[in-house]
Order: structure tokens, then sequence, then C-alpha cells
């Protein structure tokens, strides 16, 4: 009898972590490589935010939490989203999760039958199509191009909906492409989705501070798809700190006790030191933590000028999260030195081969043809990382 599930043969291992995990061994085998795989803030995590998991501790936040957070973290949660999106929820309708990935995880389980359709628009962050293969369902993917900042239009919206269509899922700001959707695309894909009643969108918006450019606009702030839509965000991305584990989801209310129930048989309430230190996390004025977003900033320009001087490059100008996914489709289908490269995920190991530069194919994004890198690493060594690309792809023999 065969062993395993059917569930778990059809899934492959997070790339991101995949990847990241290579860099690690290669360190530990003494190699001096630089990661650029896994996108997460190096910052340090905030000292009012530290203090107040302290004063957790300290107050002996020890026992079980309600299976969806906290009451005053569900307020300060409704009070963020109300204060930063202008959206009205109220604590009943917030989950807060460990991390925004088991929040997305908890509306696919709530709504996903065999056989149903997830569109994906592409590239997708890594974790989205397998979660949709999880709960059997079938991911539909739109196909953009790095010319349109690899968004899709309404019009390719409209077109991929089926009587399967079961949910609309993507990251805005999004992760790879760093693109992000505006008001008025936002209004017209609002207006595609209202019309498809069976439709839930999830909105993951775990990047939405880390925007250069504009004011973050969320799908839910729109009334004909606000009762179709679950927000997703987070703390990872915003205050630094991924590995406290909290996020959490905004349901309508027909939506929430669903999200609750999957959690509630699964993993229980979220870390409470970590729900009361992010209490003080969302409270703060948001300005106390624009230092980081400056500073993401000031390396997008920096790699994206360095970026334009590597040979064969394709990039987009990244105004949002921190990302770059370059195409690179004039490296595939030939051979590097000795190496055929098949695709991005060959390119990507040829990097970290010959580069000591990690970054991740894209294939499991959704597009073959681009690599993704993170940015969210110090300037020096995203200068030495991107001197050793170049050099690399300066001096490499190509062969058709
Ligand atoms: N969504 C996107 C687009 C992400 O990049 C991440 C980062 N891991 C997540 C969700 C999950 O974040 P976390 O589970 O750390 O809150
Ligand atoms: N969001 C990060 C990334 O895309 C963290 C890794 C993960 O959760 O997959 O690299």
């Amino acid at each position: 009898m065969e062993k395993f599930s059917e569930r778990v043969n059809r899934m492959s291992f997070s790339q991101t972590f995949v990847m990241s995990n290579k860099v690690r061994e290669m360190k530990a085998a003494g190699i001096d490589v630089i990661s650029l795989t896994l996108g997460e803030p190096d910052f340090d995590v905030p000292d009012n935010i530290k203090e107040a998991a302290f004063a957790a501790i300290n107050n002996n936040f020890s026992h079980y939490s309600p299976v969806p957070g906290f009451l005053d973290l569900r307020q300060a949660v409704c009070e963020k989203l109300k204060r930063d999106n202008g959206i009205d929820y109220v604590p009943a309708q917030i989950c807060v999760s460990n991390g925004a990935k088991q929040s997305i995880m908890n509306v696919l389980a709530s709504i996903i039958n065999d056989g149903d359709e997830v569109i994906l628009p592409a590239p997708y962050w890594v974790s989205y199509d397998e979660m949709v293969k999880m709960m059997g369902g079938k991911s539909v993917f739109i196909e953009t191009t790095i010319e349109n900042d690899f968004k899709m239009t309404a019009e390719q919206l409209e077109n991929a909906i089926t009587p399967k269509t079961k949910a609309l899922l993507y990251s805005s700001p999004c992760n790879p492409s760093g693109s992000f959707y505006t008001y008025s695309e936002l209004e017209k894909m609002a207006n595609v989705i209202a019309k498809y009643p069976q439709i839930t969108i999830i909105s993951d918006e775990i990047y939405e501070k880390i925007n250069y450019e504009g004011k973050h606009v969320s799908i839910a702030e729109f009334p004909q798809v606000c009762e179709q839509t679950a927000v997703i965000n987070g703390m990872s991305k915003a205050f630094a700190m991924t590995g406290w584990r909290i996020g959490y989801s905004a349901c309508p209310d027909w939506l929430a006790k669903a999200v609750e129930k999957i959690q509630g048989q699964v993993t229980s309430g979220a870390n409470t030191m970590a729900q009361k230190a992010s209490i003080a996390a969302l409270k703060a004025d948001p300005a106390t933590y624009q230092y980081m977003i400056d500073e993401f900033r000031k390396r997008r320009d920096l790699v994206y000028d360095l970026l334009q001087k590597v040979p064969h490059f394709k990039v987009n100008d990244p105004k949002a999260a921190f990302y770059f996914f370059p195409d690179i489709s004039y490296y595939c289908g030939k051979t590097l030195n000795d190496t055929f490269i098949r695709d991005a995920d060959d390119f990507a190991m040829f990097l970290l081969q010959n580069a000591n530069v990690g970054t991740v194919g894209g294939t499991s994004f959704g597009n073959p043809h681009c690599i993704r890198f993170s940015y969210a690493a110090s300037e020096q060594e995203l200068l030495t990382a991107m001197k050793r690309i170049k050099e690399c792809l300066d001096n490499v023999h190509i062969a058709s």
C-alpha cells in the first residue's frame, strides 16, 4: 500500500527554503556565499515591540489564548485596518494565526473543495499553488509580462473565470515582482469579481508597508466586493518579526467562523507573547518604522542601477516589497561554461555554484524565465553580490 497521501505526493518543497538551506550548507562548509534567497527583513525587532514581549512574559501570559487571538490584539488589528485602510471590521472578523501563511491556509481550507479553481496571476508567491493543491483545488494561472510590470488586467481576470472558480489569490504588493495594483486597477478588478458572488478574493497585503510610491490600496475598500474579500496581513515584513510568527485574516462574517473552526483544530491560538508584542507594534505611529522602508528604498535604488550593468538581465522597476525578478531568458537553452541551462532554476543554481550568490529560480513562482532575489540584505552584501554576478556573467563562456 502506498505509504504517502496523494496530497503530499502532489506537493513540492518550498523552493525559498530549499535554496536557503543550500546556502546554509555551503556556509557551514566554509564557503563564502551571499544569500539573497529568503525574503525577510534583516533588521532587528524594534525595541518597543521587544519590551512588550518581555512585559508579556513577566505578566505570565503563558496560557492558551482564545483560538482567533487575544481580544485586545484583534481590537488593535481593527484599529489598524481603519487607520491605514479605512475599512471597518469588528474583532469577531479577525483571526490571528501563526504567520500570514497559516491565515491563507485557513481561508483556503474553509472554501476549497476538490476540483475547485483558484485564479493565480503569475508570478505568484511560491506557497499559493502548493496550498491550493494541498486543499485539492486547481490553480488557474494568468500570464503577465515584464512590460506590464507583471500585472494582470481586469479583462484577463474575467477571461479566466469559469463556473468552477472559487477564489482569486494574489499579493499586492507582489512577491516576487515588486509591483502593486493601483486604486483604479483594483476598482476594475473589483467590478469584475462583484459579478460572481461565488468567488472569494484572498488579498495578501503582507508587503503593504513596503511601498515606495503611493498609498497602499486594499481591494476590500471597494464596497462591491467587501463581503467577498479576505484580507491577509501580518507582522513579518512591516515589523521585521518573521520568526515571531504572527499573521492575521480579516474576513466577512460568513467566513470568519469557518476560519476559526479550522485553526481551532490545527494549532489553537498563536504564541501569546508574540501576540502581546504585536499590539505594541500595531498601535505605535507607523512613522516609528519608516527607517526600515527608507533603507529598503536606498537598497532598491542601488541594486536597480547595478543590475543595468549585468549582461542580458531584463528588469522592471519594482516599486514595492523587497525583491527583484529579472528576466534571464537570454541564458536559457544555452551552455554556460560546461553547464546546460534549461530554465531559470538551472540558472539560479549556476549562480550559486559559480558566483557564490544564492537566488531562487522563478519556476515555483510561475515564471521559468526569471530569478528572484531579495534585497533585504546589507548594502555591503548587495554590492558584493552584484559584483560577483556581473563578473561571473562577464567572463562566462556561452555556447548556443
Ligand atoms: N505572503 C507572502 C506574499 C509572503 O512573501 C510571505 C512571506 N513568507 C507570506 C505571505 C507569509 O508570511 P508569514 O507567514 O511570515 O507571516
Ligand atoms: N516570504 C519569504 C519568501 O518568499 C519567506 C519564505 C517563505 O515563507 O516561503 O522568501
